[in-house]
Parts: C-alpha cells; sequence; structure tokens
C-alpha cells in the first residue's frame, strides 16, 4: 500500500464526507412540520408571542454586518445580551431558520463566533476549520446560506496568534511536512504564504492571518455560486480579524454600505 493508497483513500472520505453534509444539510433545511398537533402548538406559540429578534431579522448585507459588529461591541464591553437563547427561540426557529449571517472561523477555542457577536438561536451559519481554510466541502456548506435562506453576509475571520497559521507558516518557510491531515491545511494556505513573503513585516505570522483572511474572502466573493449576488447587493463578503487580547473584531475588507 504505502503512501500510494493514501489519495485514494482520502478520495473516498472526501466522497463520504460531502454525501454526508449534503444528507445533513438537507436535513437542515426548512420543512413544514407534519405532525398535527405539535404543528398546531407551535404555531400558536409563534403566532402569540415571536422571538423579538426573529422580528427585526437583518435582511441586508449592511444591516447584517451592523448587528454583528453591535454584539461584537457588547463582547468587547463585557455586556453580554445572549439574545435569543430560551426556549421561546427554540420553538420559534424549530420548523425554519433563517440565519442573517454566515461566519467562517478557525477552531480556536478562544474564538467562538456565537459569544464573538453575542448572537442567538437561529442567527448564524457557523463554519469552523483549522486556519479557516476552505475547501470544496466547506465551500458547499457556506454557500447554502446565501443560496437556501437568503443569508445577506459572509464573515471570514481570522484572528490573533493563530496556531494554525503559524504552524503552516513556519512548515511552508522550511520545507516541512506537518503530520497527519494537517499538511493539507498547510497546502491550502501557500498562496497566502506566498503573498506574506512577498513583503517584510515586522510579524509576518499576523501578516499572513490578515492575507489569508482577505484572499479567503476574494475567492468567496468571485466564487461562480455567489458571484451573482455580490453583484445584486443581495450579498456581501467581508474579511475580518479578531484580535485575542481585546475581544474587538477588526474590519480588513467588504464592509458593506448602508
Ligand atoms: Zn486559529
Amino acid at each position: 500500500m504505502g503512501s500510494a493508497g493514501i489519495p485514494h483513500r482520502r478520495a473516498i472520505l472526501t466522497g463520504g464526507l460531502a454525501a454526508t453534509t449534503a444528507a445533513l444539510l438537507s436535513a437542515c433545511s426548512s420543512k413544514p412540520n407534519s405532525t398535527g398537533t405539535d404543528a398546531t402548538a407551535a404555531g400558536a406559540a409563534k403566532a402569540s408571542s415571536p422571538s423579538p429578534a426573529a422580528a427585526n431579522r437583518p435582511d441586508s448585507a449592511w444591516s447584517a454586518f451592523a448587528r454583528l459588529m453591535e454584539g461584537n461591541r457588547r463582547w468587547v464591553a463585557g455586556k453580554l445580551q445572549h439574545p435569543d437563547q430560551d426556549p421561546r427561540r427554540r420553538e420559534f426557529v424549530a420548523e425554519k431558520q433563517e440565519p442573517y449571517g454566515v461566519i467562517v472561523s478557525c477552531i480556536d477555542s478562544r474564538v467562538p463566533p456565537e459569544l464573538v457577536f453575542d448572537t442567538g438561536l437561529g442567527d448564524l451559519f457557523v463554519l469552523r476549520t483549522g486556519g479557516q481554510v476552505v475547501s470544496p466541502v466547506v465551500t458547499g456548506s457556506v454557500e447554502y446560506g446565501p443560496l437556501t435562506s437568503g443569508s445577506p453576509l459572509i464573515v471570514v475571520l481570522g484572528h490573533q496568534r493563530c496556531g494554525a497559521i503559524k504552524a503552516a507558516y513556519e512548515a511552508l518557510r522550511d520545507g516541512k511536512t506537518l503530520p497527519g491531515n494537517l499538511q493539507s491545511i498547510a497546502d491550502a494556505m501557500r498562496p497566502a504564504y506566498e503573498a506574506t513573503v512577498k513583503d517584510k513585516h515586522a510579524d509576518p505570522v499576523d501578516a499572513m492571518v490578515r492575507i489569508h483572511a482577505k484572499q479567503t474572502s476574494a475567492d468567496l466573493r468571485s466564487n461562480k455560486a455567489l458571484a451573482p449576488l455580490v453583484r445584486k447587493g443581495d450579498l456581501a463578503v467581508v474579511s475580518a480579524y479578531y484580535s485575542l487580547d481585546t475581544g474587538r473584531v477588526e474590519v480588513l475588507t467588504g464592509a458593506p454600505s448602508a
């Protein structure tokens, strides 16, 4: 077998994962509740007490962006509201979800998007990978929100002192191979690495975090499925940088205008 078997196995795994993702996404999509009693009860609950946030769900890139940045200001100030995290909200979104944002961020335990933006249940689609690298499978999941739920905003969120990007930077610089499948993360970051080393940076890893977020957002913005939505103004793709020290999200590119 040796190394020749690895690509084949990886292809099988990737195919299986793609199929699973499709099935999961199908299961996640909005479907009418077909069970009589529960549907009636849930419908009555919705009609009588809609979730406050649901009543003013951001329906444009600008309003979605403003909502997220308001939430981030509360996070920075230590004034979290934890909106829409109660049983009433759970009932409200049980049959139908319309998240207003898609966040593509790192697996880092210190960067949970729902806390960083102080959001509630059903507000965000969240994708997290090491160094927020995207692959076809991840990109498919990013597309899901804008294409099926009308999510008007995608945020690609890099962060300070990203271990994945530091490891990728060093591996690519030194020509070393990372263990296991970690090398695939480094490989995906090669364009960001090459753009980074073209210039001198006081902190090249931090520069690569920013360059990588910008490149990823640009790729998504020009993606075949998403570009038409961007052109129509129905979707904005923002790149941003999260400070572990302050909790603040700094916008890098693509901020929508009001
Ligand atoms: Zn990270």
